[in-house]
């Protein structure tokens, strides 16, 4: 068995996020289309004792080191299927922003059983994996898959879509996080009449043709209208963003990350920079997309 195992695991952005009504469960079903982007965490797992988590990173101070975060729930959740204890060392090297809208507690969890199936020598097989991410959370078997994918139900149940080339984007993380439940009962208020969610075909079709114009004009995000009225300012940003050249902005996901699709590599340099020159935002950062799901990369 190795003796330590490092796992890299991308973030995400919603090109899609169509939101239906509240169901009696409390869950939304939803069409969330899902692109992987180059954003990593890094999780390492080690033999301990005892269960403990670590983390660093700029963010690192918002990050729960109980057992509510979820690469040690993954690793508890792991280690109860196969009837042994959950003694490992998790450190989290975070460079996903937290409660950011781009899914990085997912993409630990997903990362810690990755990397605690190989230091245990459990030998899950790929659908096991799928099935403990699906059981610890909406966004986790993408985290597990990357490249791009359609959610369906409550955006767990995955297809695989194919994208045609590179898409360059722009993520300017907000002071503060927003609160992804919070957001969905801000959609519930603001949208009493939501429909059952659909996959645009347009926006499917942009993205096999790795057509970033296309892309830019279909993408959408039911939630914005509620992360923008939970938080007016981010209105400031995706202006800022637009008058730098972006192709499109819209809000990641629950927010209050905000995303800016760039034409290319240099643009999206450009609307960075526009971005941390204008104080209205905590950082920005360039990614590319599509990104491999959670792999190891040493071990
Ligand atoms: P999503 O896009 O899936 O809605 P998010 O990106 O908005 O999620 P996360 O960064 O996953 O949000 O964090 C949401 C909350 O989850 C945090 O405020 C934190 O309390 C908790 N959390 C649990 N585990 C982690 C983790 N490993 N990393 C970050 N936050 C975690």
């Amino acid at each position: 068995m190795p003796a330590r195992v490092t796992v890299r695991v991308p973030a995400k952005v919603n090109v899609q996020l169509a939101v239906g009504p509240a169901r009696p469960d409390g869950f939304h079903d939803l069409a969330n289309v899902f692109l992987a982007v180059g954003l990593y965490d890094e999780v390492t797992a080690a033999p301990a004792d005892e269960l403990t988590i670590t983390c660093s990173g700029p963010d690192a101070d918002k990050v729960p080191l109980d057992r509510t975060n979820l690469a040690a729930r993954a690793a508890e959740l792991l280690a109860a299927r196969y009837g042994r204890s959950p003694d490992v060392h998790l450190h989290i090297a975070k460079d996903i922003p937290v409660a950011g809208g781009m899914a990085g507690g997912s993409a630990d969890g997903a990362a810690a059983l990755v990397a605690c199936d190989a230091l245990w020598g459990t030998g899950a097989s790929r659908a096991e994996l799928l099935d403990l991410c699906a059981e610890l959370g909406s966004d986790v078997p993408f985290s597990l898959v990357g490249g791009a994918a359609l959610g369906t139900g409550r955006g767990e149940k995955l297809a695989p879509l194919e994208v045609g080339g590179t898409f360059h984007w722009v993520f300017a993380a907000a002071d503060g996080g927003l609160s992804t439940p919070a957001v969905y009962r801000e959609f519930d208020r603001l949208t009493p009449d939501a429909v059952a969610p659909e996959a645009d075909p347009s926006l499917l079709a942009a993205l096999r043709a790795g057509d970033a114009g296309a892309l830019a004009g279909a993408l959408s995000n039911d939630l914005q209208a509620a992360a923008l009225s939970m938080r007016p300012s981010l209105a400031e940003t995706l202006a800022v963003g637009t008058a730098a050249g972006a192709l499109a902005a819209l809000v990641s996901g629950s927010g209050p990350t905000t995303a800016f699709l760039a034409e290319g590599e240099a643009s999206a340099r450009k609307i960075a920079d526009a971005l941390r020159a204008s104080g209205t935002c905590r950082s920005a950062r360039a990614a590319a997309s599509p990104a491999p799901g959670a792999t190891i990369v040493s071990g």
